[in-house]
């Protein structure tokens, strides 16, 4: 058992910061919890940092919660503070609540400030930036950019989105044009934009009406290509009170997509017939994601990646009413186009790019475009390339990147599986990095839970006297 652990959680976005919380909750232990994050506010990360006002919840703020004992508590925050003063327009019609991201990020960075104020571990935030992990007995140095070092008796690692990655026929053709928007997350990436340049988005998921979105409050009039492969659209979600409907109880394993592809549209067309819209079908499902996916084998699983899986996203990824009412508004008066296609060329002139497009249904056509807005989602596939530190851990034998290719590789008990395909109990692997091995888990919800079995796991690894002399992290 150590004695005084001290644990180091690596990224406080929205995971890292919930499972500091969950850990300050459980108060059976005396220790500290550092938490590594170089934003100034912990529960951010990419997803909620954002300040713009067009970035919205995708989901009722009743279903944002740290965990499932909690739910309602974003939703009673908001409406007990200044939120629905500074952003009337976040109250839906059917009187539920899409808030800001923003918000939810300061709503989490204050239960954090509470929890620590109240908890017997000692929560920190260092606001730098984890560079190296060195191995040494009972544990590991940590490294800060800033050179602070800290002994850790475990690790996690919560780094989950990595920035959007440009494709290489795009960078090689015009990867330095000025009309090439290559991150439209960053501040102030969308201001160059006059009211009436002709936009080109390529993607057209959450990225993209995020972007439409934030184009549509800065007063962009002109008209909008957006275009992906399939060129599918996220969904609405669903407004007003309908039961749940869960599918069929699932048959034995092993399971097939193909089963599950039918079984999800013959209780699609019964939820219809009763009324119900398919999106509490869908809710169900998503509610049994992890079951679903780690009873699929491997090939069903990339079969599952390669076919399904953009249809999955837009049922599943949904956008606030407010956004998918102004895109069907955009839409309608004809600024917006979505096309399913593939690019085949880009060139730049002087001030704007020309691309050739192959669309999906045959043919093909050219548009010109004085901003070409990059908005594919993050990199997950490149994640350990995105940053130093993965890239250092991978070239160390700590991690690997996932058979699938949706993050890391983990165990069940989310241990990260080293080159050697050993689990160390003392690096884990909180969040959506580690979905390749659980399935669904990117949605507040599901990130939730996991944050908070982690910490029951890893507050019972800490008090194991199983784990004294143990120290699987030098072993290599
Ligand atoms: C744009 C977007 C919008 C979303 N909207 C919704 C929504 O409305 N509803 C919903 O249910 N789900 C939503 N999600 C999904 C969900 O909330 C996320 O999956 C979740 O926030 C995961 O966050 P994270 O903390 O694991 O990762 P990240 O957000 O990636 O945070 C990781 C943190 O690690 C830090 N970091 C990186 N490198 C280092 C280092 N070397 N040292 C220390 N720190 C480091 C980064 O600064 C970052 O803050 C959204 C996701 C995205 C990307």
């Amino acid at each position: 058992m150590a004695v005084h652990p001290h644990i180091v959680i690596i990224g406080g976005g929205f995971t890292g910061t919930a499972l500091a919380i969950h850990l300050g909750r459980q108060g059976r232990l005396a220790g500290d919890v550092t938490v590594i994050e170089p934003r100034a506010m912990l529960g951010c990360g990419v997803a909620y940092s954002t300040r713009d006002p067009a970035h919205r919840i995708n989901v009722p703020a009743d279903k944002m919660q740290l965990s499932a004992a909690e739910e309602g508590d974003f939703d009673r925050w908001c409406r007990a503070g200044d939120e629905l003063t500074r952003d009337p327009e976040a109250l839906w019609r059917d009187g539920s609540l899409y808030p800001q991201r923003g918000a939810f990020g300061r709503y989490i960075a204050e239960r954090f400030s509470e929890t620590a104020a109240a908890s017997r571990l000692n929560l920190h935030h260092l606001r730098d930036r984890a560079i190296s992990l060195q191995p040494v007995p009972g544990g590991a140095i940590v490294t800060t950019a800033g050179g602070v070092r800290i002994h850790a008796d475990a690790m996690v690692l919560a780094i989950s989105h990595p920035p959007p990655a440009l494709p290489s026929q795009i960078s090689q053709a015009v990867g330095q044009h000025p009309a090439l928007i290559a991150n439209p997350w960053q501040d102030n990436a969308l201001a160059a934009i006059g009211t009436w340049d002709e936009l080109v988005i390529i993607g057209t998921g959450l990225t993209m009406a995020d972007v439409a979105a934030s184009l549509q409050l800065r007063g962009h009039r002109g008209r909008i290509t957006a275009f992906s492969r399939r060129g599918l659209l996220p969904r609405p979600n669903v407004t007003g009170d309908y039961p749940s409907w869960p599918v069929e109880p699932p048959l034995a394993a092993p399971e097939t997509v193909r089963r599950w592809l039918r079984r999800i549209r013959r209780t699609v067309v019964a939820a219809a017939d009763a009324g119900v819209p398919w999106q509490k079908v869908i809710d169900d499902v998503r509610a049994n994601g992890q079951t679903l996916w780690q009873r699929l084998p491997p090939v069903e699983q990339r079969r599952f990646l390669r076919h399904l899986r953009p249809y999955w996203d837009v049922h599943r990824y949904r956008i606030a009413p407010q956004v998918s009412a102004l895109l069907r508004q955009r839409r309608d008066n004809g600024t917006l186009r979505v096309l399913a296609a593939r690019l085949d060329k880009i060139a730049g002139g002087e001030k704007d790019l020309t691309l050739q497009l192959a669309l999906r249904q045959g043919g093909a056509e050219r548009v010109a475009a004085q901003k070409v807005i990059i908005s594919t989602g993050p990199a997950h596939g490149s994640l350990i390339n995105s940053l130093p530190l993965l890239r250092a851990l991978a070239g160390q034998g700590l991690i690997v990147a996932d058979p699938l290719g949706l993050g890391l590789w983990v165990n069940a008990d989310s241990q990260a599986i080293g080159s050697d395909g050993l689990a160390d109990p003392r690096l884990l692997v909180a969040g959506p990095a580690a979905r390749g091995r659980f399935g669904e888990l990117i949605g507040l919800p599901q990130v939730a839970e996991h944050a908070q079995a982690l910490a029951t796991q890893l507050l019972a690894l800490l008090t194991s006297p199983a784990l004294d002399g143990r120290c699987p992290l030098s072993r290599r």
